[in-house]
């Protein structure tokens, strides 16, 4: 083996332990920042030396094999994730890359969206009603948490409207309000218990409980902001925007703060607005979601292995820092 093959190896090694403990114990043992430098250095080194990437690279899968503790759900549409850029510039390439692809010049119509700092999960309804609520998971295969997610206040067990598809799946954030998350760190600090070590993990685990009374008492909350498999004979709109006007005639919460803009200089002026913003949402946020609002091009752009080439993640800087996580013990 060269000292590269061996490298590779290490990473995919060290990054599978820890993608199981992030989203399978709930448990991080590394800050985010950690685990994005490695993926990083293993992304660059595969982009590098294409031969050496394998479908069961960390860079090729989103998250984890479910739990054993739920029952399996399949996803028939896949959960992905999103692929990042950390800085303006890397959001500008983005851009270009969109119109390169799309052959245009034109400034591109993007929805640009908060990003939840929780867990995705699917709803299923059928004829109005919830039956069914899943985890990501691996992105291919989730876990059933219908009970869980029956105990949110923000997700309707019913549909609203007389006009609803007979079969959606709606996708979106379950996260923990910041004043939650401080509280019962609060109380886990007074009772000398594990404390959580940020609103993710605190949703993660609060979501991921065998005992949905645990879950009900979390106050837990959620945001839509997309559909998964629809009815063919019901008439969706063609922009994404309108799909959350959609989603939102049916009685599902969607963020406020998601707007409308053109091109690259668009998505960077709400960028700023919003990290000025951030400490007054009453949700933690680790950047911004730009999605491409026509469904059309959406569907021209297509996806690569684990995300969409039509939506970026332009993260904020890393606040995580380790000093942040030492003498702090996780609670699942
Ligand atoms: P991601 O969190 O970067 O982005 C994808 C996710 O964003 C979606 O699955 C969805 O849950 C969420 N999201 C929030 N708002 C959204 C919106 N408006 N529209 C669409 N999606 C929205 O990707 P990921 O693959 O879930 O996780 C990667 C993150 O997890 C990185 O920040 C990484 O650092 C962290 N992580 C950390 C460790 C660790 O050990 N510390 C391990 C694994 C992953």
């Amino acid at each position: 083996m060269s000292e590269l093959e061996k490298r590779v190896a290490e990473l995919r090694v060290t990054l599978d332990n820890y993608n199981h403990q992030y989203y399978v114990l709930d448990d991080p043992s590394v800050p985010d920042a950690e685990y994005d430098r490695l993926l990083r250095e293993l992304q660059q080194i595969e982009s590098e030396h294409p031969e050496l990437i394998s479908s069961d690279s960390p860079t090729q899968r989103v998250g984890a094999k479910p739990d054993n503790g739920f029952q399996e759900v399949t996803h028939e549409l896949p959960m992905l994730s999103l692929d990042n850029a950390m800085s303006d510039d890397e959001l500008v390439s983005f851009n270009k890359r969109v119109q390169d692809r799309l052959n245009t010049t034109e400034n591109i119509e993007y929805v640009c969206e908060p990003k939840l700092d929780g867990l995705a999960v699917s709803l299923l309804y059928e004829n109005g009603q919830l039956v069914r609520g899943a985890t990501r998971g691996d992105g291919t295969t989730g876990e059933n948490i219908t009970l869980n997610v029956r105990t949110i206040r923000a997700i309707p067990l019913k549909l609203r409207g007389t006009e609803t598809p007979e079969r959606i799946e709606i996708r979106g954030e379950v996260f923990m309000p910041k004043a939650v998350f401080e509280s019962l760190n609060e109380e886990a600090r007074e009772q000398g218990a594990k404390s959580f070590a940020n609103p993710r993990n605190a949703a993660a685990g609060s979501l991921r409980q065998l005992d949905p009374s645990i879950t009900a008492k979390r106050q837990l909350s959620f945001y839509a902001y997309s559909m998964g498999l629809v009815s063919d004979d019901f008439k969706l709109a063609n922009t994404h925007f309108d799909r959350l006007e959609q989603i939102k005639t049916f009685g599902l919460p969607v963020s406020s703060e998601i707007k409308l803009v053109k091109g690259a200089e668009g998505c960077l002026a709400y960028h700023q607005s919003i990290s000025e913003k951030r400490d007054s949402l009453g949700y933690e946020i680790d950047g911004v979601v730009n999605k491409v609002n026509s469904i059309e091009l959406q569907e021209e752009l297509g996806f690569v292995a684990r995300a969409p080439r039509w939506a970026i993640a332009h993260k904020f800087p890393a606040q995580e820092e380790m000093t942040q996580l030492i003498g702090v013990d996780f609670q699942v």
